[in-house]
């Protein structure tokens, strides 16, 4: 067992690149079990026994780009394309507010229908109409001049995955076209307008190595985002890692944990990819050091078509109608679901 190394994480926030591989690379089920109780109660220290939930709508499944483990690439002629329309997006919000949500999520494909014109008018239709939610945007790699204006038509949060923190690897998921280079500078960019940014990486990703892994880690650590996503990649049957393995459930818990030691008052979801490879992933990623939930406000004929991947979660606890079942399981596991706008607080010892 790592104990000398896990209290010393709990200590500094922080390991060598060398730790961080040996921890990886050496873990043992005790590990895990001491990292989620430690990195639980760090958690609580920052925020309390809360868990945020966000309303997610994924507005368009239409994409430019050909991100090899991605169901929404362009070169998927299966996928099924919608977008939907601002009247379409704001009753999605409508919903959610009565629902008791406060922050809204609104995610797509690189759709080039949404020039910053149409997206500016939805995202000060959302704030002038809900002026005490918070607007998250995730709609990938756009231009420091379209990140500004979106800001200033009111949008609070950022989430850009930097999928990999190491450019070979980077260079193995993505077309050529597609630069980890062009993707910080997008995230440097979002950080300093002054969005709350959330970046993040998929766990057990095709051709992934505890270096990529610990670069990763480096990366999120030096960052310091507001916000990390991580969730286990899932391969879907239209893409050309149709036959790849899933990442564990193991895997993404203990990777979790990790994130909230080195990033103490991080807002870390509980993915609906974690709760797609198991029936209690959520529960287990809150009790891993998770602290954010992200249900599915999206219109019910849609959910079906937004498919990264294979068998993802639309209906039950991830359905933003059933938020009820949701609240009692999160409670069951000793945390509160709570309706407030869950901003991002700064950690100080
Ligand atoms: N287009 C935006 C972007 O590039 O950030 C947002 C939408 S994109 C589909 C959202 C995230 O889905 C990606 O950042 C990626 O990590 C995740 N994703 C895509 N395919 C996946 C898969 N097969 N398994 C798990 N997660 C996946």
């Amino acid at each position: 067992m790592n104990n000398e190394l896990i209290s010393k994480l709990c200590d500094l926030h922080d390991l060598s690149d060398e730790e961080l591989g040996c921890l990886i690379n050496e873990r043992t089920p005790e590990d895990a079990k001491r990292l989620a109780a430690e990195a639980s109660e760090l958690r609580d220290r920052v925020y309390g026994k809360k868990v945020f939930m966000r309303g997610l709508i994924e507005f368009t499944s239409y994409c430019r780009n050909d991100c090899l483990y991605c169901g929404l690439r362009r070169s998927n002629h299966n996928a099924q394309r919608y977008r939907l329309t601002k009247e379409e997006i704001l009753s999605c919000a409508e919903n959610g507010y009565m629902l008791g949500f406060r922050t809204f999520v609104l995610q797509g494909g690189e759709d080039p229908y949404f020039t910053d014109d149409v997206l500016c008018d939805i995202v000060s239709s959302l704030k002038e109409i809900y002026p005490d939610c918070a607007v998250t945007l995730s709609v990938g790699e756009r231009s420091l001049g379209s990140y500004k204006q979106l800001y200033y038509a009111g949008a609070d949060r950022y989430l850009l995955r930097h999928e990999t923190a190491d450019a070979d690897h980077y260079g193995i998921l993505h077309p050529k076209e597609l630069k980890l280079s062009h993707r910080m500078e997008c995230l440097s960019d979002l950080k300093s307008i002054g969005y709350q940014t959330g970046c993040g990486f998929m766990v057990g990703s095709p051709y992934q190595s505890t270096e990529s892994i610990v670069k990763d880690l480096r990366f999120i650590k030096s960052f310091s985002p507001e916000m990390v996503g991580i969730g286990p990649f899932i391969p879907h049957c239209d893409t050309p890692y149709r036959n790849q393995k899933a990442g564990t459930l193991e895997f993404t818990l203990f990777l979790l944990s990790i994130v909230r030691l080195m990033l103490p008052d991080v807002l870390l979801p509980a993915t609906t990819a974690l709760g797609t490879i198991a029936e209690n992933g959520r529960e287990l990623g809150i009790m891993a050091g998770a602290n954010v939930v992200m249900p599915n406000l999206s219109p019910n004929d849609v959910r079906k078509k937004y498919s990264l991947y294979d068998n993802k979660l639309c209906s039950g606890d991830e359905a933003a109608e059933n938020v009820n079942e949701l609240r009692r399981r999160i409670e069951s596991t000793g945390y509160k679901l709570v309706t407030d706008r869950g901003d991002h607080i700064r950690f100080s010892k």
